[in-house]
């Protein structure tokens, strides 16, 4: 038996009462929900029903198709259920609250009024409510929920390992598969009981990065192909336009997981995809260990993350947002060189 006693403690006691204590919660992630934030959201309704109480899981734009096989995935909706009176707000994986995303102006008296338990593990978080629990430590944010559930009490099989399912998957999606420098020995220790309480690890990590329409396939095969450098191939980078999207019959969704195959360039210590987006222009920027903090870089744009991973949206056409992205990244990788 796997005993997750020893790291029950970082849990903050105020975040368990909250959630001990409410009856009806609202349970948000961010906008083009992930595994992460989907498994954290699902989870607190697991977590809650336990209890005797309820949750509503609501993410701003519709779950990708790639997350189907999450188990209670169907209940995700993309506002919350007027006939209910909730109780508590609690937000999933966002770095910051803007990330809830256009939901959070849709109810904004709702989301404004209701008490909030923020878990997150942006190291790029500023959390600033009584009861967010930031912990730039944890791989995941369903890391910090494994956790959650111990404190309360809920075993990990619940739901006949549905629990257990969810939460493994958004420890998978953020370490790809334990392969970043961000899992840790909790990490692992979380994931071995997960796998104990009936989570399918090796079926997870296939769904989450090795299953792909054709389709999908073949945005890939493009995007990679345009791939250019700059920085004397310090910076590798390339562009996602729509026309891309309608040429392979792929959904913009399927965009996830090009930015890890750019960060595989050999030569480069910046990865940056620039992709057409309805704001503008979104990036995904993944750095080296030492190289470029990918908060900072793109904190410049308004974005934020982690240091090896982060992301913005520039309200700005393609080709402005990559001269202006691609003149800060030359910048911060110069700085750093010797
Ligand atoms: P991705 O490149 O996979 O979309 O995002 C990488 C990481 O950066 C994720 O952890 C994601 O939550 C975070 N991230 C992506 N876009 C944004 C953004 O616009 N603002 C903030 N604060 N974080 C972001
Ligand atoms: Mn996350």
């Amino acid at each position: 038996m796997i005993d997750l006693r020893p790291w029950l403690d970082a849990v903050p006691d105020a975040v368990v009462e909250r959630v001990r204590a409410a009856r009806e919660i609202l349970a948000v992630g961010h906008e083009n929900p992930d595994a992460d934030t989907i498994g954290s959201t699902l989870a607190i309704g697991r977590i809650v029903e336990r209890a005797g109480g309820r949750a509503t899981a609501v993410f701003t734009d519709p779950v990708p198709p790639l997350y189907d096989f999450l188990p209670g995935v169907e209940r995700a909706r993309t506002d919350p259920d007027p006939a209910v009176a909730y109780d508590l707000l609690v937000v999933s994986d966002c770095g910051t609250l803007d990330r809830i995303g256009a939901v959070r102006a849709r109810h904004a008296e709702l989301f404004d009024r209701l008490p909030r338990v923020v878990l997150d593990h942006h190291a790029s978080n500023e959390g600033s409510g009584p009861t967010d629990w930031i912990d730039p430590g944890a791989a995941a944010t369903c890391e910090m929920t494994a956790l959650l559930a111990g404190r309360l009490a809920v075993p990990l099989d619940e739901g006949d390992g549905a629990l257990a399912a969810l939460l493994m998957a958004g420890i998978v999606m953020d370490t790809a598969t334990f392969a970043h420098p961000n899992a840790t020995p909790r990490t692992l220790a979380v994931s071995a009981a997960l796998v104990e309480a009936g989570a399918p690890l090796s079926d997870i990590s296939r769904r989450l990065y090795r299953t792909k329409p054709d389709s999908q396939l073949r945005l890939f095969g493009r995007v990679l192909d345009r791939l250019e450098t700059a920085a004397g191939g310090r910076i590798v980078h390339s562009t996602l336009l729509d026309s891309d999207l309608s040429a392979t019959g792929s959904i913009a969704a399927h965009s996830e997981g090009i930015i890890d195959l750019l960060a595989q360039s050999e030569a480069a210590d910046v990865a940056i995809l620039f992709k057409e987006a309805p704001e503008g222009t979104r990036i995904s920027v993944r750095t080296k260990p030492g190289g470029v903090d990918a908060t900072v870089l793109t904190g410049a744009f308004g974005g934020g993350g982690h240091a090896r991973a982060a992301g913005a949206t520039i309200g700005a056409p393609i080709a402005e947002a990559r001269t202006r992205v691609l003149a800060e990244a030359e910048r911060l990788s110069a700085a750093l060189t010797p």
